[in-house]
Order: structure tokens, then C-alpha cells, then sequence
């Protein structure tokens, strides 16, 4: 089953600057993939493509069977709370607790506070982070703010993950880590699509590689 498909994508900002031009390509539902390039090679824009955050100049993305051009404006907000999002400056709010960082999506779709308190558990000790629910994420080093980011954006058990520069402030073994658990995601059955320019990092990590310059897809390698 596909989970992205891009079939002949352009985008033009409205500067007149092409952001991407004809991108071709198919993430299956279970995979993890890189998605690199240089600074300004398109990997942002190709993501908010993806959580309809902008639109196609042309072609189509599709997200699992559907069409993003024909989904209903009323539908977009659903469409994004089935995407987990994990940013490098994880925007994490420094007036609440780590538990109510991580629970504020299932706040915001409503959810009972008894079934979000325990979904929410469920993601602080994926990333190993239970036992300081009740800190400030100020407490936290860099890379335990990141993880903190990363429960966020599978609280709601996505089943596809989004990650943009996710690692791009951390070290290199912490940056190791943070992929190791996008592994972990990966492996209970979420699709991941990571992007990232730290190629010594991504060669480590033996998997699909997708690489974009200027726009254009140059490469995608297993
Ligand atoms: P027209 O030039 O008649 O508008 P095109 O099919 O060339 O028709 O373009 C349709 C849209 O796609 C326009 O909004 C245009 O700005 C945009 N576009 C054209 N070429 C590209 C490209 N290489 N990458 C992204 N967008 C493009
Ligand atoms: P990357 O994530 O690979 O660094 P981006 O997708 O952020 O690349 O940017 C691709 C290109 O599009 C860059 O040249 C960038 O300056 C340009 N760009 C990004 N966003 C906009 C925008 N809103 N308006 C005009 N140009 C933009």
C-alpha cells in the first residue's frame, strides 16, 4: 500500500521561485526514508506539501488513497492529526509541564482526559521520559526536549511521521539515539519519511535514501 505519492509535483512560490520541479516518487506504508539535499534543495516544502501546510503548483500528492487536491477543506485539520510532525526547534511551551506539552494534541481533537492521560504515559515512556512527566521541559537537555518533541507527534499513534532537521541542534550520539527510536516507530508499522542534511548520519543508518537539488529528485537509493 502507498503512504505518499508525488507524481509530477512543481511548486512555484509565489515569488516566482520553483521550489520543486517534476518530483516523482512512492513511500510505501511501513517504510523509512531519508529525504536530503543542501539547504534550500526543497525537503521543507516537499513536507508541507504533505501536511497541506502548501499546495502543488502542479501534479498530485496523494496520502494513502487519497488525492490531497480533492480532499475537503472541512477534512484538512483531520488530515493532519493522522500525520505526526517532529521539528528541530521541537516548539515545545516552557509554561507548562512535559505531560502537558505532550498532551496538548489530544486536548485540542477533544479527546477524554482519563484516555489522554494514558496515551500520553504511553508516549513519555516510549521515549523514555515517564519519569519526569510532571518537570518543566526547561529541565531537560537539548536531546531529552527533542524526545519530548517526538512523543508529541506520536501521541495520537500516527501512521505516518514527519520529521524536519529533527536531529539538527544535537550531537552526534545523541543524534544517533533519536533516530534509533524513528527505528523503533518504525518497526511497530508507522511510515516514516525523515529530512535531514547530516549525510554522515544518514549513512549510518542503512536505509532509503531520497535526494533532492535544486527542486529536482537527483537520486533515491534502497
Ligand atoms: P501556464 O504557463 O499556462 O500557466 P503551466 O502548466 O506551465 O501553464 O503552469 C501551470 C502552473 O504551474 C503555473 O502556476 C506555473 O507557475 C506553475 N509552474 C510552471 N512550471 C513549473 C515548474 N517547473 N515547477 C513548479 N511550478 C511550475
Ligand atoms: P530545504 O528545506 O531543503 O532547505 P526549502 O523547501 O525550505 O528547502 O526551500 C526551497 C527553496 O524555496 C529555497 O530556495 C527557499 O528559499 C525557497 N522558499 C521556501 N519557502 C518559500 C516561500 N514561502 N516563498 C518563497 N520562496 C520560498
Amino acid at each position: 500500500m502507498t503512504a505518499i505519492r508525488f507524481s509530477n509535483v512543481g511548486k512555484r512560490y509565489p515569488n516566482g521561485h520553483d521550489a520543486l520541479k517534476g518530483v516523482n516518487f512512492d513511500l510505501h506504508s511501513g517504510e523509512l526514508a531519508f529525504l536530503t539535499g543542501h539547504s534550500g534543495a526543497g525537503k521543507s516544502t516537499l513536507l508541507k506539501l504533505i501536511m497541506l501546510m502548501e499546495r502543488p503548483s502542479r501534479g498530485e500528492v496523494w496520502v494513502g488513497d487519497q488525492d490531497l487536491a480533492r480532499l475537503p477543506r472541512k477534512q484538512i485539520p483531520f488530515h493532519r492529526r493522522r500525520i505526526g510532525v517532529v521539528f528541530q526547534n521541537h516548539q515545545l511551551l516552557f509554561d507548562r509541564s512535559i505531560f502537558d506539552n505532550v498532551a496538548l494534541p489530544l486536548q485540542l481533537s477533544g479527546y477524554d482526559p482519563v484516555d489522554a492521560a494514558r496515551r500520553v504515559r504511553a508516549a513519555l515512556d516510549k521515549v523514555g521520559l515517564l519519569s519526569r512527566e510532571k518537570l518543566n521541559p526547561l529541565t531537560l537537555s537539548s536531546g531529552e526536549q527533542q524526545r519530548v518533541g517526538i512523543a508529541r507527534a506520536i501521541v495520537h499513534k500516527p501512521k505516518l511521521l514527519l520529521a524536519d532537521e529533527p536531529t539538527g541542534n544535537l550531537d552526534p550520539a545523541l543524534s544517533e539515539d533519536i533516530m534509533h527510536l524513528f527505528e523503533q516507530f518504525n518497526s511497530i508499522g508507522t511510515t516514516v519519511l525523515i529530512a535531514s542534511h547530516d549525510l554522515s548520519l544518514i549513512n549510518r543508518m542503512r536505509h532509503r535514501v531520497l535526494t533532492l537539488k535544486d527542486g529536482r529528485m537527483v537520486a533515491d537509493v534502497d
